[in-house]
């Protein structure tokens, strides 16, 4: 008997952007906790940890020198500057997950976005744009975080407003008034974007075996 359990599907990459203060983290976190199998692209970056980032957890903390090798070497699938520091997402365990089956979820800017889009990669990418509900809640968000100096603060809110001109590209826009709410959100776009006929390429065999059961047992 065909077995519906067993199809395989390519990999998803998703592609969470957002900016900063429009709760794109906790998102993140809440999507993984729904499926703990979801890998989350650690990147590099040539910024300093923040209170409570850890080496290999929140990002990859390298030198300049160290990015611009990986760079040179072919190892990012994708790299940009953001707010004067260097990020980029390492390729191989990207590849790695895609072809174990496993979705991929991407923190990243809408350089990133779009450089992963347009690579061999872009059919697998299912993108989602998080809009906060205003732009006084944007900089309450960002000021809450205690984190950095008005100068940052400032230059912040201004690379947030041109993030946001790019919602545009992506495939899905979300307002996050309340946390739960889109949470359930992104799961469900999530959910769908895997059920999609192109990303489970097994359903044609397994089709085509149901159709040779049908004979046999005319
Ligand atoms: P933060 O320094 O606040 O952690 O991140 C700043 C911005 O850089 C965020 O918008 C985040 O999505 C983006 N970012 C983080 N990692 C990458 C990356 O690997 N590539 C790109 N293009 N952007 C990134």
């Amino acid at each position: 008997m065909a077995d519906l359990t067993r199809g395989a599907r390519r990999g998803l990459l998703i592609i969470l952007s957002s900016p900063s203060g429009a709760g794109k983290s906790s998102l993140a976190r809440a999507l993984r906790e729904w499926d703990p199998t979801i890998r989350f692209s650690v990147s590099a970056t040539t910024r300093a940890p923040r209170t409570g980032e850890q080496d290999g957890r929140e990002y990859h903390f390298v030198s300049h020198e160290d990015f611009e090798a990986m760079v040179a070497r072919g190892e990012m699938l994708e790299h940009a500057r953001v707010f004067g520091n260097l990020y980029g997402t390492p390729r191989a365990p990207v590849e790695a997950a895609m072809a174990a089956g496993q979705d991929t979820l991407f923190d990243i800017d809408w350089q990133g976005g779009q450089q992963i889009k347009e690579s061999a990669l872009g059919h697998d990418v299912v993108s989602l744009f998080i809009l906060p509900p205003s732009i006084e809640a944007l900089e309450t968000r960002l000021r809450a975080r205690g984190q950095d100096s008005e100068e940052v603060i400032r230059a912040r809110m201004e690379k947030s407003l041109a993030e946001i001109s790019h919602w545009a590209e992506y495939d899905h826009v979300l307002v996050n008034d309340d946390l739960a709410t889109c949470a359930e959100q992104v799961k469900t776009i999530v959910a769908a974007e895997r059920l999609r006929r192109g990303r489970q390429p097994w359903l044609r065999d397994f089709v085509r075996a149901l159709g040779e059961e049908k004979e046999e047992r005319a």
